[in-house]
């Protein structure tokens, strides 16, 4: 049973207070009254320290699209490890998956790797920046871009400090008042007050950025008239549209750009792309890429870093993205509309006010049935958020791990038996809740 006071997982914990704050080193894996702790991973299921087994629903938060320890990934990381993991020069391995994803995506006329999808982001805006030669960046209420300081404004936003139009409200403690006055708050899916607000910007504005399904926004999709209406703003005014797929390119060949059909400037990847490796990328318009280019002088925009496009990274993205073939992508697809449909299918059964939103092989479950369009619509009150908790414990307890606000990303590795199992399991542990019985015994 999780939580449990005498496991090895909450020996671990108190040794890990001992020397990180909080015990912890990575918010999102936080978890009171400790973390469960992970020996190791194949396909679709992960062995805790304890010995349990369970079935993985998060594949690290959306990035591993084809499970734990895919063998021609480790096969690759192996023969590329006794080779060298690092050089102060680049690899064949970088150019190799540069082709693959520009091969893949219409607007990727050329690309630059960096270690995670925040990188990604800040190097973006710092295109933008450099490409229009103004300040400002906009993004939508609610829509997380990493941990940048810029992008982070707004992102989680209580109700309390709302205001009627988005207001700018820092997530950390002291971000400066200038870096917030650099951010423009638009409300995710409201195309008229979306412009009427970016009306007042069309001379300063570097940047819109923009997650076409973003988790934070309960995976609720950004309507394409909405996307097409940010699309005609940037390029009357000459400001840089950036997609930022870190997340939502898993939803299609071509990304979600392919699927929704709106072309950036500029696109954000992380994730997938790394095949279980630390990655980040920025992709796009020549014109725009052009502002890293060194081969005249010190560019526009210098971007360089360490462990940038380190051929570990390198050889298990190519090779996790050649095994993801379009053919991969339907099966994916397919096991998404099946879970869509046997969640459904348990909420309804249980009687439970639920849903699950989401795309392809990225859901999310809500405890409630109201209509989404925004951060403000999919926001969870207190109520909803402690039946998420209390459902989370209660999978956790059947097997299954899923994120703890109910965030689902499925991979390659599974298949119909694991779709339904996950179903059959959320059913008991509704009935359960329901019933009173408790969560952990
Ligand atoms: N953008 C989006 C849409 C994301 O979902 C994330 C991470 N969840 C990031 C950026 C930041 O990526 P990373 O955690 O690799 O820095």
């Amino acid at each position: 049973m999780f939580p449990d006071s005498n496991s090895r997982s909450a020996a671990l914990f108190g040794r890990a207070q001992q020397v990180m704050p909080g015990g912890n080193t990575r918010l999102q894996v936080h978890f009171p009254p400790h973390a469960l702790y992970v020996s190791r991973g194949s396909g679709c299921r992960i062995e805790d320290v304890d010995g349990n087994s369970y079935l993985d629903f998060i594949n690290n938060y959306m990035t591993l699209i084809h499970g734990h320890a895919q063998p021609d990934v480790v096969r690759v990381l192996g023969e590329q490890a006794a080779r060298g993991t690092c050089f102060a020069f680049p690899t064949e391995s970088e150019i190799a998956l540069a082709e693959l994803l520009c091969g893949r995506v219409e607007s990727f006329d050329s690309i630059r790797f960096c270690n995670s999808g925040s990188e990604a982001v800040m190097f973006a805006v710092k295109a933008a920046r450099a490409h229009t030669g103004r300040p400002m960046i906009a993004k939508c209420e609610g829509a997380y871009h990493g941990a940048y300081d810029a992008v982070e404004v707004s992102f989680d936003t209580h109700p309390d400090r709302w205001g009627n139009r988005p207001a700018r409200v820092a997530y950390s403690r002291g971000t400066p008042e200038k870096t917030m006055q650099d951010v423009v708050v638009l409300p995710f899916n409201r195309t008229q007050e979306s412009l009427d607000i970016l009306a007042g910007y069309t001379e300063t504005l570097a940047a819109i950025v923009i997650d076409p399904m973003p988790p934070r926004v309960g995976f609720v999709q950004a309507h394409r008239a909405y996307l097409e209406a940010l699309r005609a703003f940037a390029d009357r005014h000459g400001v840089v549209l950036i997609f930022d797929e870190v997340a939502c390119f898993r939803c299609g060949y071509g990304g979600m750009q392919g699927e929704v059909g709106v072309r950036p400037d500029l696109t954000t990847l992380g994730k997938i792309i790394g095949g279980g490796m630390p990655i980040g990328a920025v992709a796009g318009r020549r014109e725009v890429m052009a502002v890293f280019d060194p081969s005249h002088g010190k560019p526009a925009a210098p971007h360089s870093g360490t462990f940038v496009a380190n051929p570990m990274t390198m050889v298990a993205g190519w090779q996790a993205m050649e095994l993801l073939t379009r053919e991969a992508l339907e099966r994916l697809a397919g096991l998404g509309t099946r879970f869509r449909d046997r969640v459904t299918a348990a909420f309804e059964e249980s009687g439970s006010s639920g849903q699950v939103t989401g795309y392809g092989s990225l859901w999310k479950l809500h405890m409630n049935r109201r209509r989404f369009i925004d951060f403000r619509s999919v926001y969870a009150d207190e109520d909803e958020r402690a039946r998420m908790g209390d459902l989370y414990l209660r999978m956790v307890n059947r097997g299954f791990l899923m994120g703890s606000t109910g965030l689902i990303a499925l991979s390659t590795a599974m298949g119909e038996e694991d779709i339904d199992a996950f179903a059959e399991a959320l059913l008991s542990a509704l009935r359960d809740a329901r019933d009173g019985v408790p969560a952990a015994a």
